[in-house]
């Protein structure tokens, strides 16, 4: 078992915040930083100038598993905000690690770090375990415009979701990759992160739409049964998610909202957001994950007995206010 590697956060549902510091073109407007991290798990909007009545209206403090301040390194967000969750998966349990942010809040910068942190440590638990066999098959897939694209392959045909009864949804054609060492894992990244830049005029138009999951399978056995019937299998899955932007989900379609900006509204951003949402109240009921690719494909590392950790990345600009806001909120109804 990885007991080694389990430190006590065993919600389900991890829900964490991590504020980046002002970046130079905040810094070049003189935009300030409204928000601290007061302690490990509050984080409160400081704005001294705001009216009464705009403080009546929204909560000036939020209160999360944990949150992150604006010096904090990857490193950090990982083993507190990620690591028990994606290391499960030794012990046979799916998971899902999210970003969820606004554009250019720091998704891909935390993603990027905690996918090679995690995969890193799941290597050192195998090294450490001889006796059982592992077989890790890595893929890595991009959704964009509710289509799904193989990140491995140069073919960008659109790939088709599959419902296998046994297996739950299948994306068909996608390559899986069976890792052979360290190296191997640098060079997949490498491709993934190449493949996401290509493709599209507009990289960050592109990249604020787009959700990409980095997916790993981990199957194991004990030697010791090696080739008999009894010989017990765990397999389980781990994604790696860095979300669209989530200004893709907030814009509301109330009267006077041009229809074009509807066109905006990302799907699968939202029905995940409802699934998880019902999924942190109850794990009965019906919870609406055939209404996308995303919640389609991750189904299986989400309900049941998955285990999720959503990293909520926000700028500290007063200028973001809002998107910041509504960021927060939807970490609120995470939990
Ligand atoms: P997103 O993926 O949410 O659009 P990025 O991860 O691309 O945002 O971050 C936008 C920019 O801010 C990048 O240049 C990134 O290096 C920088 N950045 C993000 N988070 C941090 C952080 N915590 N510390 C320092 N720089 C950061
Ligand atoms: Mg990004």
């Amino acid at each position: 078992s990885g007991e080694e590697f389990m430190s006590g956060n065993e919600e389900r549902i991890y829900v964490s915040v991590r504020l980046r510091p002002l970046n130079g073109k905040e810094l070049l407007r003189n935009d300030v930083s409204d928000w601290e991290c007061i302690n490990d798990k509050t984080i409160v909007y400081k704005n001294v100038g705001l009216s009464a009545s705009e403080r009546s209206m929204y909560p000036t403090a939020y209160t999360f598993d944990r949150v992150f301040r604006s010096d904090c390194s990857t490193r950090e967000v990982y083993e507190k905000g990620a690591k028990d969750v994606a290391i499960s998966v030794i012990n046979g349990m799916n998971s899902s690690v999210f970003a969820y942010g606004q554009t250019s809040s720091g998704k891909t910068y935390t993603m990027t770090g905690i996918t090679e942190y995690a995969i890193a440590d799941i290597y050192q638990y195998i090294q450490k375990h001889p006796e059982r066999e592992f077989v890790l098959k890595f893929s890595a897939m991009e959704i964009y415009n509710e289509s799904v694209r193989d990140l491995l392959s140069v073919d960008s045909t659109p790939l088709r979701l599959l419902d296998d009864p046994e297996r739950g949804t299948i994306v068909e054609k996608l390559t899986e990759e069976i890792l052979k060492d360290w190296n191997h894992v640098i060079h997949l990244l490498s491709i993934c992160e190449a493949q996401r830049q290509i493709g599209e005029t507009s990289l960050n138009e592109m990249s604020s739409r787009s959700h990409q999951i980095i997916r790993l399978t981990i199957e194991s056995s004990s030697r010791e049964f090696l080739g008999r019937d009894n010989a017990s299998t765990l397999a389980a899955t781990v994604n790696f998610v860095d979300l669209a932007g989530s200004e893709r989900a907030s814009q509301s379609l109330s009267a006077g909202t041009r229809l074009k900006e509807g066109c905006h509204i990302n799907r699968s951003l939202l029905t995940l957001g409802t699934v998880i949402r019902k999924l942190s109240k109850s794990r009965s009921g019906h919870i609406p994950y055939r209404d996308s690719k995303l919640t389609r494909i991750l189904q299986t590392s989400l309900g049941g007995n998955a285990k999720t950790a959503i990293i909520c990345t926000m700028s500290p600009a007063r200028s973001h206010v809002e998107q910041s806001r509504n960021t927060l909120l939807f970490a609120s109804c995470a939990k």
